[in-house]
């Protein structure tokens, strides 16, 4: 049946199913395993294609992005990149603006991270201009043991959901005298609940056990102290079957790398600060900086990168860097754009090549270049076509 907004199966009842495309369908958001409690409307796909903008950023990231085009291509991903330099080639702000306008009009983007200068106070992070100027509000990790590679801790299973855009990253800066600096952290009543009930709705969507909001409300009483009650009132009045627990920031650092299992099976709230540094410890308990992916999330748009957001620029050139956690944010993009025969093939590939064959990278304890991965998982992508039947060439 055809409607003014789409087409609609109808159920054996009679009643409305799915409603497919149309100004008002809306597609549900997938991150690996879980589901994502946001809609996104449909993207643009011209000629049955979408267009990603790719950021390829220092580092190593524009030798991943080549990486990744090559699988993409071999693959026949129905993905175009729209390649944008904002990497410390060209810091200009109509660099920043055209990338920001490329990704509004694609509505997603493939990013690596961009290295900012620490000496010129007056230079803003492009990566933090980015999530501010598309409201970016969640950023979302989901670490988890990856089999055969080797950690202290066996079987975490932890979500982290960070707030994206405020707080000590407000980038308000001023000396007041000489050797007198203010630095000021924003935050808003309107910002936490909005990642609050991001992540609790994400609790009740993939029966995650329990919600650990993670603050230092003891010494910054009103920023932190806001952020804690939000989320408490929240527990207490709209899911109240939702398990809630706090604890300070400095605490929770330590109980991560010393009993990280009490935290499996839930989810670590964070404001912007605190969840940079307890998503680089989750990521270093699960096997570093090469092996997780992230996605910053708004309600118009995502960006998908590395979970550390590091540009590794120390390795750069060598063929010495994991692409796992590029190779991940590229799956995690492809679920986001609705396309699950293709992030299904490629997380087969590179699960085959990673786990199965143990083709690791130094940082993993192996010996394997990059360029082996990146075989391997071509390999493992023609022997799922060949069982597939489907014509390679
Ligand atoms: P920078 O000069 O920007 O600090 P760096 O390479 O010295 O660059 P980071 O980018 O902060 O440092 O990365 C932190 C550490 O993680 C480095 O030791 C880097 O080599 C390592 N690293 C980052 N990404 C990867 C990756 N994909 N594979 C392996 N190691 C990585």
């Amino acid at each position: 049946m055809a409607s003014s907004s789409g087409i609609m199966f109808r159920s054996m009842s009679g009643r409305t199913a799915l409603k497919l495309f149309g100004p008002n369908s809306k597609v549900q958001i997938r991150f690996r395993s879980l589901v994502i409690p946001i809609h996104r409307k449909p993207l643009a796909k011209y000629g049955g294609r979408h267009t990603v903008t790719v950021l390829p950023g220092d580092g190593i990231g524009p030798e991943m992005m080549a990486h990744l085009k090559r699988i993409f291509t071999f693959a026949h991903v129905p993905v175009d990149f729209e390649v944008l330099d904002i990497g410390s080639r060209d810091l200009s702000d109509s660099a920043l603006d055209n990338a920001i306008i490329a990704i509004e009009r694609n509505g997603v983007a493939l990013k690596g991270n961009i290295e900012t200068k620490f000496d010129d106070p007056q230079f803003k992070s492009r990566n933090m201009e980015l999530r501010r100027r598309l409201d970016l509000f969640a950023n979302i990790l989901h670490c988890k043991t990856v089999p055969t590679i080797p950690v202290r801790h066996k079987e975490i299973d932890i979500v982290l959901i960070r707030e994206n855009t405020e707080g000590e990253y407000s980038g308000i800066e001023h000396q007041s005298v000489k050797g007198v600096v203010e630095s000021i952290k924003v935050v808003t009543r309107q910002k936490i609940e909005q990642i609050a009930t991001l992540a609790f709705d994400f609790a009740l969507a993939n029966n995650r056990k329990k919600i650990t909001a993670i603050h230092k409300a003891n010494i910054q009483k009103l920023g932190d102290g806001l952020f804690l009650k939000v989320c408490r009132e929240m527990a207490e009045t709209k899911y109240k079957d939702v398990k809630f627990e706090h604890m300070i920031v400095d605490n929770a650092s330590m109980q991560l790398v010393s009993r990280p299992e009490q935290f499996n099976g839930g989810i670590l709230l964070m404001p912007n600060l605190y969840g940079n540094i307890i998503s680089n410890i989750a990521c270093g308990l699960v096997g570093g900086p090469g092996l997780v992916s992230g996605m910053n999330l708004g309600k118009k748009y995502a960006v998908f990168e590395t979970g550390t957001r590091n540009t590794g620029t120390s390795i750069a050139g060598k063929d010495v860097a994991n692409p796992t956690a590029f190779i991940q944010a590229a799956i995690d993009m492809l679920r986001y754009v609705d396309e699950p025969l293709h992030a299904d093939r490629l997380t087969t590939a590179l699960y085959n090549t990673l786990i199965v064959k143990k083709i690791h990278t130094a940082d993993i304890g192996g010996t394997a270049k990059t360029s082996e991965i990146i075989e391997g998982v071509i390999d493992e992508l023609k022997q799922i076509f060949d069982k597939e039947h489907v014509h390679y060439f």
